[in-house]
C-alpha cells in the first residue's frame, strides 16, 4: 500500500516537474541576458578599488602570464612557485586578489562548502577557519594572507585587463598588451579568469527607465544601503528594495534585506531548494589534532560523497553530503536501478519541500516557495534564515508564476499589470558560465594565423581535458567547459591548477617549445564527455532550465559546451593518468630550436 501511494506521489511529482519545466523554456536560453556592461556602462564598475589609481605600464620578458588573481589563479602561481618558476605575471581586473571573493561582498555573503574543505593550503599555512561555514570577508582575507604567505603580491598587475593578446609563431612566445599600456611577452598565457565571474542581467524591457538605484550583487554598493560587509546596513530603513532572483545569492542576502529594509519584494522565477545550514564555530582542539595530510583527504573524501562514490566514511557529513550521496543522474539504463533513483531523488526533495511548510507560517507563501525540480538540476542551497524571512510582515514574495519579471517601469517592475514601485532593485540574477569563454574573459586570444579563439570556437568549445587547445600553443584554459564540475569548485580549481603548472614546469624540464591538443585529441576527448553523458540527459528531461544546462539550450554550441558530467574524481584521474604517461599523449609538440 505505502509501495503504491509513494508511486502515485512520485508520477505526480514528475508531471509537475515537467509542468514546471515548460513554462520556463524559451527559445533565447543563453540569450535572454545582457553583459553588465554596453547598455548599463556603469553596473560593472568595481565599487571596492581606488579609481584614482594610476601606475607605469610595465614592459617584460616572462615565462607565464597568469589571468585572473582568484582561487584558480592564485595556484596555478603557487604550483609554478613549488616548481620553482617565480618569473610569471598575475594580471587581474580587481584591486586585489580573491576573485569571487574579492567581488562578492554582499551582505550575508558566505561560502555554502565547508570552509575545511573549500579553503586550499590549510595544512600549508595553518589556518583555521573561524566556522564551518566561512564568511565572505574571511574568505577574501584568506585569500590576502596566500598572497603574502606565497609572495605573490609583487606579480600581481591589480586593476587591469588584458587588451590584446596574441600568438607569435616566430618567436614562440605570447604578445599581451593591457588597459594599463603594459606590453609583456610571455612563454604560456594561463586563462584563470573564472568560473562564474561575468555578472549578467536578464535583458527585461525597460530595464534602462529605471529611476530607482540598482545594481548586481557581485557590485554592492554600500554607500546607498550603509553599513558593509561586517556591518549591519543601516540606510534601508525608509527604503523599498526589490530583489530579482532566488538562487545561491539571493537566499544569504534576503535574510539581511529582511533585518535593515522597510519593505523587501522578492521577485521569483524558480524557487530555490533551501536545506539546514548549521552553521557554528570550528572546535579549535578538534582542529589541532588533525593527522597529517587531513586536508586533501577530506577534500578528496567530501567530493567522493556528493558525486555518489560511496567512500567507507563521510568525514564532512553535512547537509551536502547527505543530500548529495547518491547519483540520482547516475549513467544506467537499468529500469529498476532507475525508478529506484527516481524515488530517492524524489524522497529527498521532498524532504526539502517539508521543510517550507514547516517553516513558513503562510501555507499560501509556503507553496509558492517548494521547488518542483530534481536534485541535481540546479544548486542547491542551505540556509536557516533565508525561508523565515517570508513570516516577516516586511517581507513580500512577488511570485512570477516561472515567467521571471518582463517589464519594469521608471518606478520598478511590473508583473502581471501590477507596479512594484521601489528606491533600490538589486539583481541576483548570477553569472555567465558555459557561454563563450572570450565573452567571460573580456578578450579574444589570437592564436595560429591571427585566428582569434571566438572564430576557432564558433560552434563551441574545442579542447583536450579543457585545458589545451589546437591553434593556441602554450595556452591553458582553467573553465568547466568540457573540464570537471563539482560542488566544492576550489578542488576542481587546484586541480586544474595543479595540472596546468605541471605542464609548464614539465614542458620547460624536457625543452618543449610549444604545447597545443591535437584536433583528434580534442575529439577524442569530446567523445569521452559524451560516453557519459546519458544518465544526465535522461535526468535533465525534467529538470527546469538553469546555468546547469545553459539554460535548457538545445544549440550545437550548447552541445560542445558540456563539462564533464561524471564524478569530478573520475575527472581528475584523466589529468592524472595523462601526466604519468610524461609525453603528452594527444599533444601536439614542438622541441626547443
Ligand atoms: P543563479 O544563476 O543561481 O540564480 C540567478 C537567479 O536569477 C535565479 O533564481 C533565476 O531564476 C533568477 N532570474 C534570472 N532572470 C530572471 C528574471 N527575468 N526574473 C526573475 N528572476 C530571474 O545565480 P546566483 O548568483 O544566485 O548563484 C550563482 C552561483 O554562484 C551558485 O550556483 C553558486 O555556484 C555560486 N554561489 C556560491 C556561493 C557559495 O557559497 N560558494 C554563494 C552564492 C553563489 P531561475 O532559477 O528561474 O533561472
Amino acid at each position: 500500500m505505502a509501495m503504491d501511494t509513494d508511486a502515485t506521489a512520485l508520477a505526480a511529482a514528475k508531471e509537475r516537474y515537467r509542468l514546471e519545466r515548460d513554462k520556463r523554456l524559451r527559445t533565447d536560453g543563453n540569450n535572454q541576458f545582457v553583459q553588465l556592461e554596453g547598455n548599463f556602462p556603469n553596473f560593472d564598475n568595481d565599487p571596492y578599488a581606488d579609481p584614482d589609481f594610476t601606475r607605469d605600464p610595465v614592459a617584460e620578458q616572462v615565462d607565464a602570464v597568469i589571468v585572473g588573481g582568484g582561487f584558480a589563479g592564485m595556484l596555478t602561481a603557487i604550483g609554478l612557485t613549488r616548481h620553482g618558476m617565480r618569473n610569471f605575471r598575475i594580471i587581474e581586473k580587481g584591486g586585489d586578489f580573491g576573485g569571487t571573493w574579492y567581488w562578492n561582498r554582499y551582505p550575508g555573503c558566505m561560502c555554502d562548502v565547508e570552509s575545511m574543505t573549500y579553503l586550499p593550503l590549510l595544512e600549508e599555512t595553518g589556518y583555521r577557519p573561524t566556522e564551518r561555514y566561512a564568511s565572505a570577508p574571511e574568505i577574501f582575507g584568506y585569500c590576502q594572507l596566500l598572497g603574502r604567505n606565497f609572495d605573490l603580491y609583487p606579480h600581481a598587475l591589480f586593476q587591469t585587463e588584458i587588451a590584446d593578446s596574441a600568438w607569435d609563431d616566430a618567436t614562440k612566445n605570447w604578445s599581451i598588451s593591457t588597459t594599463r599600456g603594459d606590453q609583456i611577452t610571455s612563454k604560456f598565457f594561463v586563462l584563470a579568469g573564472g568560473l562564474l565571474h561575468k555578472a549578467k542581467l536578464p535583458n527585461i524591457a525597460g530595464l534602462d527607465e529605471f529611476e530607482g538605484h540598482a545594481f548586481h550583487t557581485s557590485r554592492w554598493d554600500y554607500s546607498f544601503t550603509g553599513g558593509s560587509p561586517t556591518i549591519d546596513m543601516d540606510q534601508l530603513g525608509d527604503k523599498r528594495v526589490g530583489i530579482i532572483g532566488t538562487g545561491a545569492t539571493s537566499v544569504q542576502a534576503v535574510p539581511k534585506l529582511a533585518e535593515a529594509a522597510k519593505e523587501v519584494y522578492v521577485f521569483q522565477r524558480t524557487p530555490a531548494a533551501v536545506g539546514v545550514r548549521n552553521n557554528g564555530p570550528v572546535d579549535p582542539v578538534w582542529f589541532e589534532n588533525l593527522e597529517p595530510g587531513w586536508h586533501d583527504r577530506r577534500i578528496r573524501n567530501f567530493t567522493e560523497v556528493v558525486t555518489g562514490k560511496e567512500p567507507d566514511e563521510d568525514l564532512v557529513d553535512d547537509g551536502w553530503s547527505q543530500l548529495m550521496s547518491v547519483d540520482c543522474q547516475k549513467n544506467t539504463e537499468d529500469p529498476d536501478e532507475i525508478a529506484e533513483l527516481e524515488r530517492l531523488d524524489f524522497a529527498a526533495m521532498d524532504s526539502i519541500r517539508q521543510r517550507v511548510d514547516d517553516v513558513v507560517d503562510d501555507p499560501e507563501t509556503a507553496e509558492l516557495l517548494k521547488p518542483w525540480w530534481g536534485k541535481h538540476c540546479k544548486r542547491i542551497c542551505f540556509h536557516d534564515d533565508y525561508l523565515p524571512s517570508f513570516n516577516r510582515p516586511n517581507v513580500h514574495l512577488v511570485d512570477t508564476d516561472g515567467l521571471g519579471v518582463s517589464e519594469i517601469s521608471a518606478r520598478g517592475p511590473v508583473i502581471d499589470g501590477v507596479e512594484y514601485p521601489l528606491d533600490l532593485l538589486i539583481f541576483a540574477s548570477g553569472f555567465e558560465v558555459t557561454t563563450d569563454l572570450d565573452k567571460r574573459l573580456g578578450f579574444d586570444p589570437k592564436g595560429r594565423d591571427g585566428v582569434a579563439l571566438s572564430e576557432r570556437w564558433h560552434d563551441g568549445a574545442h579542447t583536450m581535458h579543457g585545458v589545451l587547445s589546437a591553434e593556441f600553443p602554450n595556452m591553458m584554459i582553467i573553465s568547466i567547459v568540457q573540464a570537471g564540475f563539482g560542488t566544492n569548485f576550489v578542488h576542481f580549481l587546484g586541480e586544474s591548477a595543479r595540472h596546468v603548472a605541471w605542464i609548464i614546469n614539465e614542458c620547460e624540464q624536457q625543452g618543449v617549445a610549444q604545447i597545443e591538443a591535437t584536433p583528434e585529441a580534442e575529439e577524442e576527448w569530446l567523445g569521452v564527455l559524451y560516453s557519459v553523458v546519458g544518465g544526465v540527459a535522461r535526468y535533465s528531461q525534467f529538470c527546469t532550465p538553469s546555468y546547469y544546462n545553459s539554460e535548457g539550450s538545445r544549440s550545437a554550441k550548447a552541445a560542445r559546451n558540456l563539462v564533464y558530467v561524471e564524478s569530478m574524481i573520475d575527472y581528475v584521474g584523466f589529468l592524472e593518468r595523462w601526466r604519468e604517461a610524461g609525453d603528452f599523449p594527444g599533444a601536439r609538440i614542438e622541441p626547443v630550436a
